[in-house]
Parts: C-alpha cells; sequence; structure tokens
C-alpha cells in the first residue's frame, strides 16, 4: 500500500466520528488528488483546506463529510450546490444521488467553472452539470431542489434559495463574517433554521451575498 493510500485509509476511519457510513463509502470512491493543483496532490488526504487559485478553497474533507451527512442525499434527488470551486464537494454528492440524481454546482469565478469541470470529467463523474453565475439567487432553471449545498458565507440565508427547495427540502448554509455558523434550513409548511456549529468559509460574494472586496 503506498502512503497515499494509507492516509486515505486513515483520513476515511477518522470521518467514522462525524460522518454517515454512506457519506464515507462515496468519500472512498471520489479520488480528491484530482481536484487539487498538482503540487498540492500529495496533501490530498490531510483533513484540511487547501488553495485551488483565485484565493479560493477547497474544504477540508471533515467538512464535506458533516455536510454530506447533515443534508442526507439520497439516491434520485435533484441537488444544486452554491460555490462549485474544484468540483471536489459536487462529486461526492454526485455519488451520493446516483443513481438517477443530478448535481447542479454554480460557481462566480471562470477559471475555476473550466477547471471543476475538467476535474470531474477525470474523476469519470457524470452527474454533475458546473454552471457560471451568482448562486446567491439560486438556479430557477433547475429548480425546485430537494437539496442545496451552499459551500460559501452568506450575510443572512438568502430568500432565492429558500424559494428553490421543495417542500421537505434541506438546505446546509454557514452564515455570518468573522464569525460563522453553519445552518441546517429545513422546509415543511414554513422554514425551520438549526445552527449546528462554527465554521470558516470565504464569502458568498453576489446580490444576495457580500459585496466584493477591492
Ligand atoms: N465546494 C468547493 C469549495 C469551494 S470554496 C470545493 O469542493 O472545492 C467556495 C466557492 O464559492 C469559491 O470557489 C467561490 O468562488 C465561490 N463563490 C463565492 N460566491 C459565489 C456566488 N455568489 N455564486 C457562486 N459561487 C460563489
Amino acid at each position: 500500500m503506498g502512503s497515499r493510500d494509507l492516509n486515505k485509509e486513515q483520513l476515511l476511519s477518522s470521518l467514522e466520528e462525524v460522518a454517515d457510513p454512506r457519506v464515507i463509502s462515496a468519500m472512498s470512491h471520489v479520488p480528491r488528488e484530482l481536484f487539487l493543483p498538482e503540487p498540492l496532490q500529495s496533501r490530498a488526504y490531510d483533513d484540511t483546506p487547501l488553495p485551488i487559485g483565485r484565493g479560493q478553497t477547497i474544504s477540508a474533507p471533515h467538512m464535506v463529510a458533516i455536510m454530506c451527512t447533515i443534508l442526507d442525499l439520497q439516491p434520485g434527488m435533484n441537488v444544486l450546490e452554491v460555490g462549485g470551486g474544484s468540483g471536489y464537494h459536487a462529486a461526492v454528492m454526485a455519488e451520493l444521488v446516483r443513481p438517477g440524481g443530478q448535481v447542479y454546482s454554480v460557481e462566480r469565478i471562470a477559471g475555476l467553472v473550466e477547471a471543476a469541470r475538467l476535474n470531474l470529467a477525470r474523476a469519470g463523474v457524470e452527474n454533475v452539470t458546473v454552471i457560471q453565475s451568482d448562486g446567491s439567487l439560486g438556479l430557477p432553471e433547475h429548480a425546485p431542489y430537494d437539496r442545496i449545498s451552499v459551500a460559501a458565507t452568506a450575510p443572512s440565508i438568502p430568500e432565492q434559495l429558500k424559494q428553490q427547495l421543495k417542500i421537505e427540502g434541506r438546505m446546509v448554509i454557514p452564515v455570518g463574517e468573522d464569525y460563522q455558523e453553519l445552518y441546517l434550513v429545513t422546509r415543511k409548511n414554513g422554514f425551520f433554521a438549526e445552527r449546528k456549529m462554527g465554521v470558516i468559509f470565504v464569502p458568498l460574494i453576489g446580490e444576495e451575498g457580500f459585496r466584493e472586496r477591492n
């Protein structure tokens, strides 16, 4: 067994404390190294966020595992991801909604959209569509969604994202600026927001997000 395989095994078993077994199994099928810039590939199974260019990061594996576990993704679901970045998180969700499910991943930075498409193709993931747009407004074309996963922190929960959730749908989203918390939003006859944990994400930049700072 190579050192990368050993790291991967260790990482996956460390996730047993925070993640559902189906999520860990999905993560075992997605090669995280294919979603990283070449010089960082040897660190693919360190449990840490890593830079993917343009000031953005790929989330730490435990964060992907926790968010996927909270979302409770099931085969056949229609999923929206806001903040596609490298495409890694989308690939894990895509595995969890197979067969029959689809992930639409929205990313605002063109260079990352291209890279994510390439990464997903190399990893052989077929049920993710990456779209360049402002995900703070959701993606009305393919709504409503069973699940929405937001990978960038918002000033508050964007109204459009709530409206694009199905009844019984779930959304995970970090909210806050200096201090951020991960929320689970559930839609029933109304919307219910539950705080889960403190987190650190890059900002959601857009109409219902933060303004770009330059
Ligand atoms: N899920 C990603 C993590 C990406 S980090 C992964 O697995 O790699 C968050 C991403 O959100 C960044 O790439 C950033 O460019 C993007 N982002 C920020 N605001 C956005 C917006 N309004 N719409 C779409 N993407 C946005």
